[in-house]
């Protein structure tokens, strides 16, 4: 349709150039020439015939403009009123063979438009046109004959009808092919189309299932973040439980789970804090930071209200704009942003782990989320570390005097005596008994007796040294060893001990009395060779020194004044 708009538009352009010739020429023949400046009937006519050409070429072109030529109706109509136009020129106006060019470009067109069938028409529209209009001419201006010029233009007419019979059966054939050709371009073309469409929706789709593909790739990754940070999460936890029941020493636990907080966490710093009940203070237990100006102002403003507060409050801290006026202990070292939780149970308040980033913004809740769950573990260990050393007292210590107890002498003598054995040192061991306590309970009371043994056993404590052990070995009975003494030392410690019980006033609101003991001393390697010996003759010198009147201190197997007189 391109193609045969292209030629429309070139013959209405070929028309303009028609009307201004025509019009130039009509103007000087008419005006200057022939009838000199004379208005002639046929010059209106003429003009009358082109200001219609001009109407009509003006109605095609906007035909043309607006894509109106495919409407079937407007096409044949303008075709018919222009071939009427020429052909009634033709005979009334005179206008002689100059238009017949015209209409061979008229069949041309319909040739080019809808091939050999409609250029026929067209040419027999033309023809049946020419011959009303001849007809008609005859009639009006009543030429019953026609002259010799009239009839060689009558043969013209009909050399020129048939040539156009001609012309428009040939160009219709050839203009056939085309109109099959753009015809088939067409089906091909709207094919295309159909399949750029097609294509167009699905691309579109094609989008649609991508952007859904970026949004769950979105989602999976992030599902696969959080997982990777459960799975890191979860190893830490697992690495500092594991940690927890494989360290029993609080100070080397504290430490390890110190150094999993920095691996983990990837933090610049990470502190352990404890917190004094007693004092209301918080000191720092374990640290990483090394630099010693640094230490000194962690050490020295770590006990600060901020952290008091987290403690206190049992809420963890974020900070990740950290002011050293709010934290002191930031103060010259370079701290930016923070975490603190506490540690603490239902019961109790341990303390913080508090670590320190170099950057602003460094933490998230992420950070704050995993510090907590091992800030949790480690309060836990804590506890139970509590309660291990407790149970522990408990299963050592006696718990009327608080001395050791029998059990927990037994271990102690056995670890003792190896040691001695294998260093070659003097291990000397003393039982006593107090004297006639039975009496002294019958006299005073159980209760005063009671706190006879107690007085007895702190004043014991604190005379002894620190590597020397007490113990409660029986009812009135307690025993002690020595570590690295010799007998004669040995005899020499006993001997004062046992005048400083007896110079002892135990005294209550009602009663104030004195008791005395006897010592039986016994000592490796000088008297006894065995752990069982060094026992069982420290019992039998205490049967000695019951039997030789109390209040004394026998030496298992010797004479006590080869001992005194050694010193001597
Ligand atoms: P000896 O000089 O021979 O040792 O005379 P004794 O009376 O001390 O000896 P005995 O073994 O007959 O008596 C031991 C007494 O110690 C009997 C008991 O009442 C008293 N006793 C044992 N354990 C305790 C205790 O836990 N508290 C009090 N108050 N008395 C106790
Ligand atoms: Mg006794
Ligand atoms: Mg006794």
């Amino acid at each position: 349709m391109k193609r045969i708009k292209k030629y429309e538009q070139i013959y209405i352009n070929l028309s303009w150039i028609f009307i201004t010739m025509a019009l130039c020429i009509e103007i000087i023949c008419d005006f200057f020439y022939i009838n000199n400046l004379q208005f002639h009937q046929k010059s209106v006519y003429r003009l009358v015939f082109i200001f219609a050409l001009v109407l009509l070429n003006l109605l095609k072109q906007l035909a043309i403009n607006r894509d109106l030529f495919t409407n079937n109706v407007l096409y044949w109509g303008l075709r018919a009123l222009e071939i009427i136009t020429i052909t009634f020129s033709l005979r009334f106006l005179e206008l002689g063979q100059l238009i017949y060019p015209f209409m061979f470009v008229i069949i041309l067109l319909a040739a080019c438009r809808r091939s050999k069938k409609d250029a026929f028409f067209i040419a027999v529209f033309i023809m049946v046109s020419d011959l009303i209009f001849s007809l008609l001419y005859c009639f009006i201006y009543q030429k019953s004959q026609l002259s010799i010029v009239e009839q060689g233009r009558l043969l013209i007419n009909v050399i020129v009808y048939f040539l156009m019979f001609i012309f428009s059966i040939i160009y219709g054939s050839i203009s056939a092919d085309e109109i099959e050709k753009e015809k088939k371009n067409k089906e091909l073309y709207s094919e295309l189309e159909n399949k750029i469409r097609q294509l167009e929706t699905e691309q579109q789709e094609a989008k649609l299932q991508n952007e859904k593909l970026k949004e769950t790739n979105y989602k999976v990754e992030e599902a696969n973040k959080k997982l990777r940070e459960s799975i890191a999460e979860y190893y830490t936890v697992q690495q500092i439980t594991q940690a927890i029941s494989s360290i029993f020493d609080v100070k080397e636990l504290l430490k390890h789970v110190n150094d999993i907080i920095i691996g983990v966490m990837g933090v610049n710093n990470s502190t352990i804090v404890l917190y004094d009940e007693k004092k209301d203070r918080l000191r720092v237990h374990t640290t990483n930071v090394s630099n010693r100006d640094e230490l000194i102002a962690l050490f020295d403003n770590i006990n600060c209200d901020a952290l008091k507060d987290v403690l206190k409050s049992k809420k963890p801290l974020l900070e990740n704009f950290v002011d050293s006026k709010e934290y002191p202990f930031t103060e010259d070292r370079n701290v930016s942003s923070l975490i603190c939780v506490p540690l603490v149970t239902k019961t109790k308040n341990f303390g913080l782990v508090l670590v320190e980033h170099k950057y602003f913004n460094a933490f998230d809740e992420d950070n704050l989320r995993l510090l907590n769950i091992i800030g949790q573990q480690v309060s836990i260990a804590l506890e139970n570390a509590e309660l291990y050393e407790k149970m522990h007292e408990m299963a050592t210590v006696d718990n009327l005097t608080g001395v050791y107890n029998r059990l927990y002498f037994q271990e102690r003598l056995q670890k003792e005596f190896e040691n001695a054995q294998k260093e070659g040192y003097s291990l000397s061991l003393a039982i006593f008994d107090i004297d006639h306590f039975k009496r002294f309970n019958d006299t005073f009371g159980h209760l005063f007796g009671d706190k006879v043994l107690k007085d007895i056993s702190n004043m014991l404590k604190n005379s002894l040294r620190s590597g020397d052990i007490i113990a409660r070995y029986g009812g009135e009975e307690f025993v002690v060893l020595f570590p690295r003494t010799g007998l004669k030392e040995a005899y020499d410690k006993v001997e004062s001990l046992r005048e400083k019980i007896a110079k002892t006033v135990i005294r209550d609101e009602l009663v104030t009395a004195s008791v005395t003991v006897s010592f039986g001393l016994s000592s490796y390697p000088e008297i006894s060779s065995t752990q069982s010996e060094l026992l069982k003759m420290a019992d039998n010198a205490l049967y000695d020194a019951k039997a030789s009147g109390r209040n004394c201190v026998k030496i298992a197997n010797t004479d006590i004044s080869s001992v005194v007189d050694s010193n001597v």
